[in-house]
């Protein structure tokens, strides 16, 4: 058939429209989705026979059936969830495009049940009064930590903004040039001052600053004395910084607070199970530093947060800054929060049970037996595929812990049908994508972060991939 007559044969989109199948998927699809489905499906086939040259063309016949299955395939694509679960075959822990920290899954139900019916988020039923949204988690953030009070706001960028717009607005900040950092996308120490309306007095050099460098800098415009952790990076060699301890006396003799921006605010100490020491938030509070910030999301492995602790006098005046409303949390969040939290009133519980600590403190052996079990599983399937288990590193990731290397085992892959790069986008466009990592000419897949329930959609995965 020639190129015209065959374009004449087109169905239209009424045609398509009535035939059964699609028919039938109207029942669970709205009618403006498979009317535009079908319409890029026809657009498509007309594409795809004007770009045909003439001997293509000899044989072929559009086929209405294949025409209709493919809109139904594009119609539930369409209405499927586009932010949704993927597999995490990195061995980062903390991923921030992955979304960070999981939360336990025994904490569903007080998520869930806040977010499904009315709670007493703003309420005290004490009193029948009105209460406050941060009444959940302030004792217990007190609880745990030691300190005199609290505040939660949406993540530790606004935590750091709202501090410093509270604290030194139109003063200064005196912070060391070795902690001007950056912590990726526009989160930078000197922007966030900038937009905070405190002016920035940077003291010393990268690598050394001396506890004179402060006070030689500190004058009548003096706000905060503020402390950067170094979340993402080490300055290692020849290197000096004052101790908290240090500026905490100093801030005492000189009448100036002293903040610090902790980054990923742990509540354990790491050392203990393995890692390198961390700062955890409680040293921070013993230290005596009058307002400390921290993340939710990074080690402290809870819902994206930034919580503020410290002195009541200073919490008390952030409370009535707006910057407080605009950065309010919502209830989903104070939730999982208030349920994550929990688990730290028993640390060797919050090991166990909350994903991204029991991760990053999880043993070799476990996570070799998840290794084996999987090659087995997929072994089975006989697929065209070379596979074996190898030691490689995990990373905590979420710019925290940075040196760290984590003794992993991974799957390592290679096909002989398909490049390494064609292996990890097939597992990419998986269904539920699967997040993998190139390595040379291998895919790897590091048991790290990989669950048990993961296993079986791997599997067909690879079995898709592959055949
Ligand atoms: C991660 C980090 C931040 C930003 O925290 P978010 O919760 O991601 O907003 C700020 N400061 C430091 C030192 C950090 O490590």
């Amino acid at each position: 058939m020639n190129k015209g007559k065959l374009l004449s044969t087109l169905p239209s989109v009424d045609e398509l429209l009535n035939h059964e199948d699609l028919l039938n998927i109207l029942k669970r699809i709205p009618r403006k989705v498979v009317v535009e489905q079908t319409r890029e499906s026809i657009q498509r086939e007309r594409n795809k026979l004007l770009n045909m040259k003439d001997e293509q063309l000899e044989n072929y016949r559009i086929e209405e059936n294949k025409l209709i299955q493919s809109t139904i395939g594009a119609c539930e694509e369409f209405m499927s969830m586009n932010l949704k679960e993927v597999v995490n075959g990195t061995g980062v822990v903390l991923h921030t495009n992955l979304g960070r920290a999981l939360l336990s899954d025994e904490i569903k139900e007080a998520v869930w049940s806040v977010a499904s019916g009315y709670s007493t988020l703003e309420i005290n039923v004490g009193t029948g009064k009105r209460g406050s949204r941060y009444s959940h988690v302030v004792e217990i953030i007190k609880n745990i930590t030691g300190a005199e009070d609290a505040l939660v706001v949406n993540n530790n960028a606004a935590a750091v903004l709202l501090v410093l717009g509270t604290m030194a607005k139109n003063k200064e900040v005196i912070v060391s040039r070795g902690e001007l950092v950056e912590i990726g996308g526009s989160f930078r120490i000197p922007e966030v001052m900038e937009q905070s309306g405190a002016k920035l007095v940077d003291v010393g050099a990268t690598n050394k600053t001396h506890l004179r460098d402060y006070e030689n800098a500190i004058g009548e415009d003096t706000a905060v004395l503020l402390k950067v952790h170094t979340s993402n990076y080490k300055i290692l060699g020849f290197t000096d910084e004052v101790t908290l301890e240090e500026m905490v006396e100093l801030g005492k003799r000189t009448k100036v607070p002293v903040v610090e921006d902790l980054g990923s605010g742990v509540l354990v100490n790491l050392q203990k199970y393995g890692l390198t020491y961390e700062p955890t938030v409680q040293d921070s509070v013993k230290a005596g530093v009058d307002i400390i910030t921290f993340s939710g999301d990074k080690l402290l492995g809870g819902p994206q947060a930034g919580i503020i602790i410290g002195s009541k006098k200073w919490i008390e005046k952030m409370k009535k800054n707006p910057l407080t409303r605009a950065f309010r949390v919502d209830k989903l969040t104070m939730a999982a929060l208030e349920a994550t939290l929990k688990y730290y009133l028993d640390e060797e519980e919050a090991i166990k049970k909350l994903p991204t600590l029991r991760m990053i403190t999880e043993t070799i052996e476990p996570i070799h037996q998840r290794a084996v079990a999987l090659l087995n599983i997929i072994l089975k399937e006989n697929l065209d595929v070379d596979i074996k288990i190898k030691d490689d590193y995990s990373q905590v990731g979420g710019g925290s812990l940075p040196l760290e290397k984590l003794p992993t085992k991974v799957l390592q892959l290679t096909s002989s049908k398909l490049s390494v790069n064609q292996l990890e986008e097939g597992l990419r466009l998986n269904k539920t994508p699967i997040i993998t990592r190139i390595q040379g000419d291998k895919l790897i897949i590091d048991l790290r972060t990989i669950k048990e329930r993961d296993f079986p959609i791997i599997c067909d995965a690879l079995k898709k991939v592959l055949s």
